[in-house]
C-alpha cells in the first residue's frame, strides 16, 4: 500500500521522468484526458483523470481536457457539461486547454484525403454486414474488398461526394488500405469514415460524414502536441494502427502508454452499462447515490480528497485486477473521520420517558464535535423528560454480551445522565415494545456519578420536544455479486468493429440496495444543515444531506458508509 504522504510512483511516471531527463520533446510533458461525451464520468475515469493531470503537474507540464466527440448519435451537451463539472470537482484544472475533436474535423478530412492520395485509403461499397464477413476471424485471415483497387482519382471523387451528401447512410465508407491478412484484426482495412446524416452537438449539419474514433484519437493527440498519450489496455492492439496513421501522414508522433483500467467489485464501470441502468429505470438517474459515477458518489457524500487518495492507493499497473469496494469505502471513512462533525441521530426511534425528571425542564448538555480534532469545539444539545433512543439499544431479554438497556439495567445516555429502566409498555395487540419508562440519577450529570459506579452501555438519544424529523436512505451495493459482469466488463463500441456481447444487467442487481427509513429523529443542530454537508451519526455511520431531495422542512440524509471498516480490519491481518 502506498504511503499517503509520498508522491505516487508507477511505471507510467517512470517512463515520463526518463523522457524528461533525456530531454525528449524538449523536456516538455503534455497529457490529455479524452472522454467521449456519451455519459457521465465514473470512478474509473477518475483514475485516468488523476493519472493524466497528476503526471502533467508533477512534471511542470500541462494536461488538456479533450472531448472525443466523433459519434453524434450518442453524444449530448449534458454530458459535455457534467464531465467538466466532475473534473473540476476532483480538483483539476485544464486552464485554457479545452478542446474538442470535432474542432479538428476539417484537418481530419484533409488527413483522409492525403491517405487517398498516397494510395493508402479507398472508398468501399460493401455493407456493414459484408465488411464483417470479409474481415475474417482471429484464426483466419480476411478477404480483400472488391473495391480495394479503385483508382486514386475515383476514390477522391467518391469521398468528396460522400462529404457533399450525395449518398445514403451505409452506401459507402472510407477504409484504410493496410493488410486484410494481418494477425491484428485492427489492421484489416479498418473503416475510417462513415456517412451519418446526424446533427452534431457542436458542428450542427456541417458534416454528414464522421471520422471513426480510431481515426480521430491519435491524430487529435498529434495536433495538440500531446507527448504522452496515456490510455487503457484495450487500446494496446490499436497502437499499431495509430502508429500506421501517424507514420503514413508523417505528423508528430505522441508516445502511447497503456495501463490497466480500474475494475471495482460489486459494480460495473462501463458507460454503456450505466446508461442502461439509467434508461431502464433501475436507478433514479446518473447521480443516484448507488451509482459508481462521480456525480453519484458526490451525492452519496464522497469528497474529492477521498477519491484522489483512493486513486493514489490503487496505483497504476499493467495487469487487470478488481479493486475491492471496501478500499474505496476505507478512503472516505479516513477522510470523513477527520472532517465530519459527530451528531446524534436516531434512525429507528423508541420513546423513553424519565419518570423522575421534572416536567417542562430543559438542560443544555455539552457535546464534543469531533474527538479526533479538538479545534472543532463543542455544542449544546437540549435534554428533557422524554427522549428517543434506538430500538436496537433495548432488549427485553438481553443476550450475553448485550450491555445496553433492558429491564432493571442502568446505562448512560451520552453526555447526559445515567438512566435505569423501570417499566416497558407494549402494544396490546402486537406485543411490540412502544415505550420505556426510566428513572435517572440527578448526580450522574455528564456521565460521572458521586459513588464512581460504572455502566457498560452508552446510548445516543434525541430529545422528543426538540427533535427534527428526517428521512434516511441506507444503501447496500448496487449489484449482488462481487463481479457482476466478469473481470473485464469493457467491449469496443465502434459499430463496424467487434460486436458487444449482451448481458442481462438487471439479473445481477441487488434487490436490497436501498432501504428507506422515515420518521427518523435528529438533534436540533441539524435544522440548518446545508445540502451536501456530511456528519457522523454516532454509531450509525457517515451521512450526507441529500443535495436533490432535502429541504428545510424535510431533511433527507444519505448514508455514505457505515462505521465498520472491513478494509482496515483485513489490513491488520495482512500486516
Ligand atoms: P466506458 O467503457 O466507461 O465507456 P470509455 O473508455 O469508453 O469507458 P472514454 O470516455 O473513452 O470512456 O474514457 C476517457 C478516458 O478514461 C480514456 O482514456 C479511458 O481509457 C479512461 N477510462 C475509462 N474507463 C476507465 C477505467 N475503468 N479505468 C481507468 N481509466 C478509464
Ligand atoms: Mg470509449
Amino acid at each position: 500500500m502506498t504511503n499517503e504522504t509520498s508522491a505516487p510512483s508507477d511505471f507510467v511516471r517512470n517512463i515520463v521522468s526518463d523522457d524528461v531527463r533525456a530531454v525528449k520533446n524538449g523536456g516538455q510533458v503534455v497529457t490529455r484526458f479524452p472522454p467521449e461525451p456519451n455519459g457521465y464520468l465514473h470512478i474509473g475515469h477518475a483514475k485516468s483523470v488523476c493519472l493524466n493531470f497528476g503526471v502533467a503537474s508533477e512534471n511542470g507540464g500541462r494536461c488538456h481536457l479533450r472531448f472525443d466527440d466523433t459519434n453524434p448519435t450518442k453524444e449530448e451537451v449534458e454530458f459535455v457539461d457534467s464531465i467538466q463539472e466532475d473534473v473540476r470537482w476532483l480538483g483539476w484544472n485544464w486552464g485554457e486547454h479545452l478542446y474538442f475533436a470535432s474542432d479538428y474535423f476539417e484537418s481530419l478530412y484533409e488527413y483522409a484525403v492525403q491517405l487517398i492520395q498516397k494510395g493508402k485509403a479507398y472508398v468501399c461499397d460493401l455493407s456493414p454486414q459484408e465488411i464483417r464477413e470479409y474481415r475474417g476471424t482471429l484464426t483466419e485471415p480476411g478477404k480483400d474488398s472488391p473495391y480495394r483497387d479503385r483508382s486514386i482519382e475515383e476514390n477522391l471523387t467518391l469521398f468528396e461526394k460522400m462529404r457533399a451528401g450525395n449518398f445514403d447512410e451505409g452506401a459507402h465508407v472510407l477504409r484504410a488500405k493496410i493488410d486484410m491478412a494481418s494477425p491484428n484484426v485492427n489492421l484489416r482495412d479498418p473503416v475510417i469514415y462513415r456517412i451519418l446524416k446526424a446533427s452534431h452537438h457542436r458542428t450542427g449539419d456541417t458534416w454528414c460524414i464522421y471520422p471513426t474514433y480510431d481515426f480521430t484519437h491519435g491524430q487529435s493527440d498529434s495536433i495538440e502536441g500531446v507527448t504522452h498519450s496515456i490510455c487503457t489496455l484495450e487500446f494496446e492492439d490499436h497502437r499499431p494502427l495509430y502508429n500506421w496513421f501517424l507514420e503514413s501522414l508523417e505528423i508528430f508522433h505522441p508516445q502511447q502508454i497503456e495501463f490497466a483500467r480500474l475494475n471495482l467489485s460489486y459494480t460495473v464501470l462501463s458507460k454503456r452499462k450505466l446508461i442502461e441502468l439509467v434508461e431502464n429505470g433501475h436507478v433514479t438517474g446518473w447521480d443516484d447515490p448507488r451509482m459508481p459515477t462521480l456525480s453519484g458518489l458526490r451525492r452519496r457524500g464522497y469528497t474529492p480528497e477521498a477519491i484522489r487518495n483512493f486513486c493514489d492507493k490503487i496505483g497504476v499497473a499493467k495487469r487487470d485486477t478488481v479493486v475491492e469496494l471496501a478500499l474505496l469505502e476505507h478512503s472516505i471513512r479516513e477522510d470523513l473521520n477527520r472532517r465530519a462533525p459527530r451528531v446524534m441521530g436516531v434512525l429507528r426511534p423508541l420513546r423513553l420517558v424519565i419518570d423522575n425528571y421534572p416536567e417542562g425542564q430543559v438542560e443544555e448538555v455539552d457535546s464534543v464535535n469531533n474527538p479526533e480534532d479538538p479545534s472543532h469545539g463543542s455544542r449544546k444539545i437540549p435534554f428533557s423528560k422524554v427522549v428517543y433512543i434506538e430500538q436496537e439499544d433495548f432488549r427485553e431479554d438481553p443476550p450475553k454480551g448485550f450491555y445496553r438497556l433492558s429491564p432493571g439495567r442502568e446505562v448512560r445516555l451520552k453526555d447526559a445522565y445515567y438512566v435505569t429502566c423501570v417499566d416497558v409498555i407494549k402494544n396490546e395487540t402486537t406485543g411490540e415494545v412502544e415505550e420505556l419508562h426510566c428513572t435517572y440519577d440527578p448526580e450522574s450529570q455528564g456521565g460521572q456519578t458521586a459513588d464512581g459506579r460504572k455502566v457498560r452501555g452508552t446510548s445516543h438519544w434525541v430529545s422528543e420536544a426538540h427533535a427534527i424529523d428526517a428521512e434516511v436512505r441506507l444503501y447496500d451495493t448496487l449489484f449482488a455479486d462481487a463481479e457482476p459482469m466478469g473481470v473485464s466488463d469493457h467491449e469496443f463500441e465502434e459499430e463496424s468493429n467487434v460486436r458487444p456481447v449482451e448481458h442481462e444487467l438487471a439479473d445481477h442487481l441487488n434487490p436490497n440496495s436501498l432501504e428507506l427509513l422515515t420518521g427518523c429523529k435528529v438533534e436540533p443542530s441539524l435544522a440548518t444543515a446545508a445540502p451536501g454537508s456530511t456528519y457522523q451519526f454516532l454509531r450509525q455511520g457517515y451521512f450526507c444531506v441529500d443535495s436533490a431531495d432535502s429541504a428545510p422542512g424535510m431533511l433527507v440524509f444519505n448514508r455514505t458508509v457505515p462505521l465498520r471498516d472491513s478494509w482496515a480490519r483485513t489490513e491488520k491481518f495482512r500486516g
